[in-house]
């Protein structure tokens, strides 16, 4: 073959293909994202296929969600979507295909016989499996069943030899021959396995690489003896390890949310998931958690995809999506953080200024009820140890009460006049700068972090931190010292 010439080179084609049977799950994205970039890096096209053959479980509500988590995450798609519950006659015509050239047959054995070949492996300690009883019946004893309209299956003759494939993530697998059923690929009701109706889009969409969850290397033995009862072209596979919780077991709500929708939910941003998941069981520098999808693209490898699982880490993604939220500009951020707004009285002006004092402290954009919160609720924050502690301290009570007194008489109640009152107050007290700090901040927020000091006494307003440390004083004044 001449690799010069373009048209020995495919064009890579690569597919996510949900079944819409509920929310995008954290896994599912990470597959979807994995192989959006890998397209995208490679120049190929990326397809969205819904797979909702299973009518009882598959939901339009859950289509319609999928369909907009992926555009929110930023995972666009140059073909589809494609719905297999509108293929049903193209797979269909296959099984009839395979019928007439004997790769598959028909199975009329009921439920109770196949459990009773169940039970039969069981006792032998064998892996249960289909005792071929229906493998070799002749046209007549096939006509006879049918005029008697019993109801059948269809199987696929699976060869007696092992099937391998070459993953590209997991390296070469082999499936042994003698562990290969014949697996059913048309149900009673003439409807097609997910096995089945899966190989037959994957050929006729030409796929070219199939990228997908790791739960799905027991199905490949049984797609690619699909594939060669038909004559089709095996595509490639590449198989990611799964997503575990801190505790090393696949991730699950008992861990932490795990649909994307939840995430969104609470204020996580699209560009920080798709960083976070497009990063983990990725080899990258650690000292670069923070890369654009740009450059994801430029740089993607699917021999990067770690062999081994990976564990989700909640603390990371939450640290990713802090950095983004810094790099939105603030009409941006207040645009975004609406929605997280239950106190409509706030001015547009006073918004801006929290926003802008907190961006430090928000790391999902719901934080902004909490940094919204110390302007507009005060509770004085009584046994708390820390501040306990703090008040144990020698001179602490008589520095706050004097700093108290002596804003009360501040003439213009801004920042700089906040810091420099501070400072010559502090300097008659012997106590450290840091505690200083801490009790004012107690004392006017009601709580232990906040935006920088003198910007939130400034934004507070004179009256306000003149009444809010006053009502911390007299809950505390008479506290007795060790
Ligand atoms: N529909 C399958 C799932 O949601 C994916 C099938 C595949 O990628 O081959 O698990």
């Amino acid at each position: 073959m001449n690799l010069n010439n373009n048209k020995d080179i495919k064009k890579i084609r690569v597919r996510f293909a949900p079944s819409p049977t509920g929310s995008l799950h954290i896994g599912s994205a990470r597959t979807a994202i994995v192989n959006y970039l890998f397209a995208k890096a490679n120049n190929g096209t990326f397809i969205l296929r819904i797979e909702d053959t299973d009518v009882l479980r598959s939901t339009k509500d859950s289509i319609d969600e999928i369909i907009n988590i992926l555009r929110w995450l930023g995972i666009d798609w140059d073909e589809g979507p494609y719905f297999q519950s509108e293929r049903l006659e193209i797979y269909k015509s296959f099984i009839q295909k395979l019928l007439e050239s004997n790769e598959a047959y028909r199975c009329f054995c009921s439920q109770e016989e196949l459990e009773e070949m169940r039970k039969i492996c069981e006792k032998r300690g064998e892996i249960p499996r289909y005792n071929g009883k229906c493998r070799n019946l002749n046209p007549k004893e096939i006509k006879n069943l049918l005029d008697q309209g019993k109801p059948y299956t269809v199987r696929l003759k699976m060869p007696q030899r092992d099937i391998s494939f070459d993953d590209l993530i997991k390296g070469k697998i082999v499936f042994r021959g003698e562990l290969l059923d014949d697996i059913i690929i048309a149900r009673s009701d003439g409807t097609p396995t997910y096995n089945f109706s899966v190989s037959i889009d994957d050929a006729l969409m030409n796929i070219t690489h199939v990228i997908r969850g790791e739960d799905h290397v027991s199905n490949t033995p049984k797609q690619i003896a699909i594939y060669n009862a038909l004559g089709l072209e095996i595509p490639q596979f590449a198989h990611i390890p799964l997503i575990l919780g801190p505790d090393k077991t696949k991730l699950s709500k008992r861990h932490c949310d795990t649909a994307i929708e939840d995430y969104r939910d609470k204020g996580y941003l699209p560009d920080a998931i798709f960083n976070y998941l497009a990063l983990l069981g990725y080899s990258h520098d650690p000292q670069n958690e923070v890369i654009s999808k740009d450059d994801l693209i430029k740089n993607f490898d699917l021999s990067k995809i770690s062999k081994s699982p990976s564990q989700f880490d909640i603390n990371k993604l939450t640290w990713i999506n802090s950095q983004y939220i810094k790099k939105l500009d603030i009409e941006t951020l207040i645009e975004l953080s609406k929605k997280y707004i239950d106190n409509l009285d706030i001015t547009e002006e006073k918004l801006e200024k929290i926003i802008s004092l907190s961006t430090p402290q928000i790391k999902i954009l719901s934080d902004i009820r909490e940094a919204i919160a110390i302007f507009t609720n005060y509770e004085v924050l009584k046994n708390n140890p820390e501040v306990l502690k703090l008040l144990n301290k020698n001179e602490i009570m008589e520095f706050l009460k004097k700093f108290w007194c002596n804003i009360k008489n501040l003439e213009n109640f801004n920042k700089e006049n906040l810091e420099a009152l501070y400072n010559s107050i502090r300097d008659e007290f012997n106590i450290k700068n840091r505690d200083a700090i801490q009790i004012i901040r107690y004392a006017s927020t009601g709580k232990n972090v906040s935006p920088p000091l003198f910007d939130t006494l400034e934004l507070l307003g004179k009256d306000e931190s003149i009444k809010r440390i006053k009502l911390f004083i007299e809950e505390f004044e008479n506290i007795k010292k060790d």
